[in-house]
């Protein structure tokens, strides 16, 4: 009998950034299948909507073979035992994740007990990239591309375009 190894990796993906894909791509050569889980999150304020972050998230891993991805709502440990996932997959920068991933793990433990928690330190170059800084930078024109895939940087730069329309037909002073 032949035993798969799915892995799950959770997260709000607003938007998917270079960050995120290393950790994909180095946890798609662990195990056999990756599926990633794009949070619909009604009640946390996202710029981008959950079939936008579902889309930006699939052209950015296409060309991975092992990698699927799903969106989710609710507790995340029912949706990896539904998707019979064993293990979960997060990514740890030195500064800013530890203490909460290490908290969530201990919870994680109590609910599904049969999931195994495996964290990814991320890459050095990354260690300073989150998704929150990165809208700031798109918000006040900086450059992109180093940061996240080229599809992704277009959609920031038009969801500011269009965010700075609005606030000009509403008469707000920038
Ligand atoms: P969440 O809302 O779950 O924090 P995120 O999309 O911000 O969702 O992050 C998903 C996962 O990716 C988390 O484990 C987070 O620590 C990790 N992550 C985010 N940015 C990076 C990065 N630059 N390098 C490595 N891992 C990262």
């Amino acid at each position: 009998m032949i035993i798969m190894t799915i892995a799950f990796y959770p997260g709000s993906f607003d938007p998917i950034t270079h960050g995120h894909l290393d950790i994909i791509k180095r946890a798609s050569s662990l195990f056999d299948e990756l599926i990633i889980g794009v949070y619909d999150r009604p009640e946390k304020q996202l710029l981008f909507s959950t079939p936008e972050r579902v889309e930006m998230v699939k052209q950015a891993v296409a060309d991975l073979p092992n990698v699927r991805v799903e969106t989710y709502s609710g507790l995340t440990v029912d949706f990896a035992r539904q998707i019979k996932a064993k293990v979960l997959v997060r990514g740890l920068r030195m500064s800013s994740d530890f203490e909460r991933e290490f908290e969530m793990a201990m919870m994680s433990k109590k609910l599904n007990p049969n999931l195994e928690l495996v964290c990814l330190m991320a890459s050095l170059q990354y260690q300073f990239l989150s998704s929150s800084l990165l809208k700031e930078v798109a918000k006040l024109g900086g450059c992109l591309e180093d940061f996240v895939p080229d599809h992704v940087a277009q959609a920031l730069r038009n969801k500011f375009s269009q965010e700075l329309t609005e606030s000009q037909r509403k008469g707000v002073l920038l």
